[in-house]
């Protein structure tokens, strides 16, 4: 195991990675005894997830499963006449309802009729944002319009909502997951760490016998997780929650080897908090300072995200102005109106009230 350093992307301070390569696609590793790391192939740019597979007594526990694949599905046979070595799957636990780690979630748990462990947020939202068709609903229309994306942009984005591989299958039943709960799993005790922001309320995993940050999306060490307004819920703030997560998640000790779901495990966990959120106020205030002048989401979104390579970028870079643009309203630091069929934001007076106040219901 060799000690390497990499910069973080932005310059700022190294984080720590134990392991200099991942293994191959399809290939496990012993990261901790009895936590395995499994590198799942997944079919777009990001091209893998990690998985973590836990060993008990009487056989494994699977945090997260990977895409609905024929690839994905031959790598988890391999994996059980490997290293399972034909022992059960006694229960999956998924971390949230992204079909990335949600995908294979009734596969496996209908295989082995083993429990599927997940917090309720995220079971319930596997059916309430799966696509239910190839077309487009008014709703999400009227959201995208609104936010000044043209009719061309729009018809970029829309298939890619609507690819089949969005949908998971639910599985039949759950047990429920909640914050602070601890699960015994073989010789290991292990505490949930609700966050939310990315998702409505992602579990993690940590043990703090010995020192262990299972992260799912929660952190990532380059990535930023995306903290998106979606078609579901368009006036929400996930972005308060995701920057409240980053608080708690402080609580934890910096000592953790936090294994995320991609790229590689690190050390550094209270410096990618930091990173993360210097990342948001950033993003805030390159909004705050370019709203002296009016602006749509649209034309925010060309200053917060300029790299856009196809509709599903678009997609997800609108949905993170939103985000951004939703906390300033909430903070009263900006306002929205709607004027003919699209929004425009600017700075709020001094002790205007934009959002709250009986007359607006965020029309
Ligand atoms: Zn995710």
């Amino acid at each position: 195991m060799s000690e390497v350093s990499l910069c973080g992307q932005e310059g700022q301070q190294a984080l720590r990675f134990p392991w200099d390569s991942a293994p191959e696609k399809g290939d496990v590793r012993e990261v901790a005894e009895g936590v395995f790391w499994l590198r799942m192939p997944l079919p777009f740019a990001l091209d893998h997830i990690n998985l973590y597979l836990l060993r008990h007594e009487q056989g494994w526990v699977i945090v997260d499963t990977g895409m609905p694949t024929d690839e994905a599905r031959k790598v988890w046979e391999g994996v059980m006449t490997g290293l399972f070595a034909d022992q059960p799957v006694l229960a999956v636990i998924c971390t949230h309802f992204h079909y990335d780690h949600a995908g294979l979630l009734a596969w496996l748990s209908d295989r082995f009729k083993c429990p599927v462990y997940m917090t309720c947020g995220e079971f319930q939202s596997l059916s309430l944002h799966n696509p239910k068709g190839d077309e487009p609903n008014w709703a999400f229309l009227q959201l995208y319009r609104r936010a000044g994306v043209s009719e061309a942009g729009i018809e970029q984005i829309v298939p890619t909502i609507s690819r089949s591989s969005f949908s998971v299958e639910q599985p039949h039943s759950y047990r429920r997951l909640r914050d602070a709960q601890l699960l015994r799993i073989g010789s290991r005790q292990w505490r949930v760490v609700v966050g939310a922001g990315h998702s409505p309320e992602h579990a993690c995993l940590y043990s703090e016998e010995d020192q262990l940050l299972i992260s799912g999306d929660q952190v990532l060490p380059r990535i930023t997780s995306s903290v998106c307004i979606t078609v579901t819920e368009p006036d929400a703030n996930p972005l308060l929650e995701w920057l409240d997560s980053l608080k708690r998640l402080r609580q934890l000790p910096d000592s953790v080897l936090v294994l995320p779901a991609h790229e590689r495990p690190f050390y550094g966990l209270h410096k990618r908090l930091s990173q993360l959120q210097q990342h948001h106020e950033r993003h805030l205030e390159t909004l705050t300072k370019a709203l002296r002048e009016p602006l749509t989401a649209e034309e925010a979104r060309a200053l917060l995200f300029t790299r856009i390579r196809n509709g599903f970028d678009h997609l997800m870079a609108v949905g993170e102005t939103l985000a951004h643009l939703n906390f300033l309203m909430e903070e009263g630091i900006v306002r929205r109106e709607l004027v003919g069929e699209v929004w425009r934001y600017s700075l709020a007076q001094t002790n205007e009230q934009s959002v709250g106040s009986p007359e607006d219901i965020h029309l």
